[in-house]
C-alpha cells in the first residue's frame, strides 16, 4: 500500500544555523512574504532575509535570532 504520510502538501524545510533551526524559503519573494506576514502577526518590523549559507535557499533575519546568545 502506498503511503500517503511520506509526502505531505507542505511542509517546511529546515535548516540548523547556529544553535536554532530556522525555516527555509526557496526564493527570496517567499521569504520576504513570509517576513511581511510575521511583521504583521507578532507586530514588529524590520525582518529582512538573506540567503543561506549552507543551501540554495532564503531565511528572515530579526527576532527570530532573539533568543541566540
Ligand atoms: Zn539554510
Amino acid at each position: 500500500m502506498r503511503n500517503k504520510f511520506a509526502t505531505g502538501p507542505y511542509e517546511p524545510k529546515k535548516c540548523w544555523v547556529g544553535e536554532s533551526q530556522k525555516i527555509c524559503y526557496a526564493t527570496r519573494d517567499e521569504a520576504e512574504v513570509a517576513a511581511r506576514v510575521a511583521e504583521y502577526e507578532h507586530g514588529i518590523s524590520g525582518l529582512g532575509v538573506y540567503k543561506c549559507e549552507y543551501g540554495d535557499h532564503w531565511h528572515l533575519t530579526g527576532s527570530e535570532e532573539r533568543e541566540s546568545k
